[in-house]
């Protein structure tokens, strides 16, 4: 099954709209030949409507980073999967691990998160990953096949066919410390089985799975020549147009 690669940024809470607007005319540029790869950023809230002005008729896709599962009420300081479209996202990254970690979000909302975004026509990036005192306990796989298990709860197959799964494991977010390709895909290969057992192989198969964790320009080849990477979800080295192309332009090694 060839699967096509996905590139995707996530600027978490960095840049003001001028950064964000003078990036998205520069990179459109950069990027304008690659065609055999999805790109994408995920930006702030308050980024989306500009960029997508600014990257409109480009191939750099647009998502968000969060989301709140209602369609609107009151919510205070929430944002709902119709605010996001509305905006000109297409994708919205549900789950990371600082939401997870530093917001306290746990896998029922999660799940929540990624049905309502399929239904209102979003299409989700569900991270997982483990902390380094779980992948130091060998919790790992118990880790992330429940959140993997937990995540698609209730979600039908063609449904879920829409989501893309970024495997992040926390220790290795913004620390500069990278799991090893050959790590990253061993949990890659086992979050397969985990599909095969919750659909099938064909769905298992053609669902696409990001590396996330200090990805940048020194290993994006290394990690891409791995069998089941089939991406990866970049947060610093997304910030700056020369790093981000570098790992959107990775060497097929
Ligand atoms: C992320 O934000 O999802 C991420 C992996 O960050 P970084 O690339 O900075 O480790």
């Amino acid at each position: 099954m060839l699967r096509k690669p996905f590139i995707a940024g996530n600027w978490k809470m960095y840049k003001t709209s001028s950064e964000a607007v003078k990036f998205s005319n520069d990179f459109r540029m950069i990027v304008s030949d690659v065609k055999d790869r999805d790109i994408l950023i995920c930006a702030p809230f308050t980024l989306l409507q500009s960029i997508s002005q600014a990257l409109k008729g480009s191939n750099v896709k647009i998502g968000a980073q969060n989301m709140y599962f209602e369609k609107e009420g009151a919510f205070t300081g929430e944002i709902s999967p119709l605010q996001l479209l509305d905006c000109g996202a297409q994708y919205v990254i549900i789950g990371h691990s600082e939401r997870r970690h530093v917001f306290g979000e746990n896998d029922s909302l999660i799940n929540k998160k990624v049905a309502s975004a399929l239904k209102t026509g979003l299409l989700p990036i569900l991270c997982v990953g483990e902390l380094l005192e779980e992948r130091e306990k060998g919790k790992t796989e118990d880790v992330v096949r429940n959140q993997i298990v937990e995540g698609f709860k209730n979600i039908d197959k063609e449904s879920a066919m829409k989501v893309t799964i970024a495997y992040e494991p926390v220790w290795a977010i913004g620390t500069g410390k990278n799991a090893t390709p050959e790590d990253a895909d061993k949990v890659h290969a086992f979050i397969r089985k985990v599909l095969t057992d919750l659909y099938d192989a064909e769905f298992s198969n053609s669902i696409r799975i990001q590396y996330g964790g200090s990805v940048k320009a020194e290993n994006i080849d290394m990690l891409m020549a791995k069998e089941n990477i089939d991406g990866a979800l970049v947060g610093g080295a997304s910030l700056k147009t020369d790093s981000f192309e570098r790992i959107v332009k990775f060497k097929k090694i």
